[in-house]
């Protein structure tokens, strides 16, 4: 069931909590695809209902960026959500949304100004805005992230913590391509050459992985292995390729605890990010 207004989704989720049910949430800016789909499978299976908001959300684009030409296509969406068992599709207006002279920010410090925030001024205030708003319209019991999106899974986990917001944070993990590429919306904005090109990022990830499971610690060798990779695609410009805690996400200078190599790179004028965590304890990469 599609529903576009705040009053209408608020009636129907009231109900739902006098009956006792559970509501689980995944946010999204639409264009679904199997990553998206799996973070909707694991809400069906967690919870009794499940709502999905499809928003493109204006706040979290910077003058330059594609929120114009972000994809869209709300109906073939609306058909994924039905089919994998979601109960409502949300896809309010940006006008109901946010008001002309609104004058409230919510801001995470710190965590915010690395990897993409550097590049993305006021990017994760948007994000944290739109988040707040939809789990206070939606107060959900869980709300359902991607591991794609790493960093701004560690800042909604931070915010949910400072501000006391009584939802659980689930951590879905990628979903990829067969030959390794990281499923995402702006995958479409490839050309054929480019869509080969992109390989580069999770190929220059996975070298890093093998080596730290062979035991290297030093931060700058793991860099500058995958900087090296990435360096040798003609199409291929980093934006930033970075090993971080995968908490705090600051910096570090001997890998001795749990770690995020997060990249970003341009493909053409297409951006895209990859990531993976590395568990020193267990040994183990996700
Ligand atoms: P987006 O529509 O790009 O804002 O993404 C909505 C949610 O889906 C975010 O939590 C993303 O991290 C998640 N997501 C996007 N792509 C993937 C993927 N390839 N694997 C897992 N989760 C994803």
């Amino acid at each position: 069931m599609l529903i576009k207004e705040i009053n209408e989704i608020r009636k129907v989720i009231k109900e739902w909590k006098k009956e006792g049910l559970t509501v689980g949430y995944v946010p999204t800016m639409g264009f679904l695809h199997e990553g998206h789909k799996s973070l909707i499978k694991r809400a069906v299976k967690e919870n009794d209902r499940v709502i999905v908001s499809v928003f493109v959300n204006p706040t979290q684009f910077g003058p330059n960026e594609d929120y114009d030409s972000y994809p869209r296509d709300i109906n073939k969406d609306l058909k994924l959500c039905e089919k994998t068992g979601a109960n409502i599709v949300f896809n309010p207006n940006p006008d109901e949304m946010y008001f002309d002279n609104r004058s409230t920010t919510v801001s995470v410090s710190g965590l915010t100004n690395v990897l993409c925030g550097l590049k993305r001024p006021g990017h994760f205030d948007g994000v944290c805005l739109v988040v707040s708003k939809f789990f206070n319209i939606i107060t959900p019991d869980r709300a359902y992230f991607g591991q794609k999106d790493a960093q701004q899974v560690a800042v909604i986990k931070r915010m949910v913590r400072d501000l006391s917001i009584d939802i659980e944070i689930v951590t879905c993990p990628i979903i990829r391509e067969e030959d390794g590429l990281a499923k995402s919306s702006r995958n479409t904005y490839l050309s054929e050459e480019e869509r080969k090109a992109a390989l580069i990022l999770s190929k220059s990830l996975l070298k890093a992985k093998e080596k730290l499971e062979k035991g290297e610690r030093n931060p700058q060798i793991v860099k500058s292995i995958i900087k090296d990779l990435i360096n040798s695609e003609p199409l291929a410009k980093i934006d930033y390729v970075e090993l971080v805690d995968d908490d705090s996400l600051e910096n570090i200078e001997y890998i001795d605890k749990n770690i995020l190599i997060a990249i970003a790179v341009y493909i053409g004028k297409t951006r895209l990010i990859d990531n993976f965590t590395f568990n020193i304890k267990k040994r183990m990469v996700f």
